[in-house]
């Protein structure tokens, strides 16, 4: 609002009000507090029965999420939402959605009452210049978010936003776009990318469905080889995916659970360390690896 607009309201306030007013209005324009650095994660989340199993990887979310500073939002880009176009949830109480079928009522049963942040999604609307991101009303907590964030923050007390995957850019084009967020970190933000490394649903090993120690040739060839790249910092390696070769290809079928990975990588400063957890293949075609980015 300009100097004119502003006269005008406070000219329409009552003057015992005038005061009360002008504070909360001031409140509502403030920006988020400055914060230390908040490190940024790549999760595995895996089979959506995650949610509701006790597990090695559950228990590496609960301990990453003990390790962090209390957050003043997560916002998480999940491999479930992907759409034309990038969107942030924008809605005060996004609903739980139970994106998968097949799976026992239990899981359906599962809520995660995490409240939204409206202002968190304005604010990540204004920072992203690459493109216009719309507000959304009608998504809500996908499992690529809740199935994990629920294990890092049981109460569901911080609030959550999701920024989705536009499914018509390249991987170079959400690398960037992902840059965007860093000023986020400095506002408390827990910013989480949540999907699988390695993730090829139609080779999965369906008799070695919890062998957390069986991957492919191809998919341990696949996963070294993204970790030496991670480690070392050479995202170049790992944008430019479709390159990489066999092992690369049956690895990432589909770029969707893939991309999450650069959202995180794309948030590392130069000074930042980088460490993995939760690093399991699972039923042959899947992998696990998590990555912290930055010291807690
Ligand atoms: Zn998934």
């Amino acid at each position: 609002m300009n100097r004119k607009q502003f006269l005008k309201i406070l000219a329409a306030l009552p003057i015992t009000g005038a005061a009360m007013k002008l504070s909360s209005l001031a409140k509502m324009t403030e920006p988020l507090k400055n914060t230390e650095r908040m490190p940024v994660l790549f999760l595995g989340h895996g089979s959506p029965m995650n949610a509701i199993e006790e597990n090695e990887f559950v228990s590496g979310f609960r301990q990453i999420g003990s390790e962090l500073p209390a957050p003043t939002a997560v916002l998480c880009i999940s491999a479930h939402w992907e759409t034309q176009g990038t969107f942030v949830t924008a809605m005060e109480k996004p609903r739980t959605i139970h994106d998968f079928g097949g799976f026992p009522k239990a899981l359906f049963d599962v809520q995660y009452p995490a409240p939204g942040s409206p202002e968190i999604a304005r604010e990540t609307k204004e920072l992203v210049q690459t493109t216009t991101v719309g507000l959304d009303e009608n998504w809500g907590l996908d499992h690529g978010a809740w199935s994990v964030i629920k294990h890092l923050y049981p109460k569901a007390d911080i609030p959550v936003i999701q920024l989705s995957l536009d499914r018509t850019k390249s991987a170079q084009y959400h690398y960037e776009l992902a840059k965007e967020l860093a000023a986020l970190r400095k506002k408390g933000v827990l910013i989480i990318g949540s999907g699988n490394m390695v993730h090829n649903l139609r080779l999965l090993a369906w008799d070695k469905l919890n062998d957390t120690d069986f991957g492919y040739d191809w998919a341990i060839e696949a996963s070294e080889t993204m970790k030496k790249h991670i480690l070392s910092g050479d995202h170049q390696q790992l944008i430019d995916f479709r390159s990489r070769g066999k092992a690369f290809d049956l690895a990432i079928p589909t770029p969707e659970h893939y991309l999450p990975l650069l959202y995180t990588l794309a948030l590392q400063e130069k000074d930042e360390t980088v460490a993995l957890f939760n690093d399991k293949p699972v039923a042959g075609s899947l992998t696990m690896t998590s990555v912290k980015i930055g010291a807690a």
